[in-house]
């Protein structure tokens, strides 16, 4: 899933994208969370901030595609995996099947500044 697609995604389900002081990087939950009562994902500032802008579109990317999954499962989309840890690494490899049918484009360089679009 590059960037923009990951975006486009979100907005076909209507769910809003925000970035958030999530707390401290380090520990998988606080890259970002999934709010079924936005819908919103929310993707943690503290991270993207500490990244590289080519690394941060990866990882907003990533962390996109991860919760967009736990929205599907929300919605009935997908069918909700018993065992947590299992369902967290569903959740991680659609979002990797996702980012592996793309490549970035130049044009995703610079991606905080899509987190500040006005419509996300
Ligand atoms: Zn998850």
């Amino acid at each position: 899933m590059n960037l923009r697609r990951a975006f486009e995604m979100a907005r076909e389900f209507s769910v809003r994208i925000e970035h958030a002081d999530l707390g401290t990087w380090g520990a998988h939950e606080l890259r970002s969370e999934y709010d079924p009562s936005g819908p919103v994902i929310r993707v943690n500032q503290r991270v993207i901030e500490s990244l590289r802008a080519n690394e941060a579109a990866q990882f907003i990317s990533m962390a996109v595609g991860h919760e967009l999954y736990h929205h599907l499962e929300h919605r009935g989309d997908v069918d909700r995996v018993a065992d947590r840890k299992a369902r967290e690494r569903a959740a991680d490899a659609f979002a990797l099947e996702l980012l592996n049918q793309c490549h970035f484009e130049r044009n995703e360089v610079e991606p905080r500044s899509w987190l500040t679009e006005k419509g996300f």
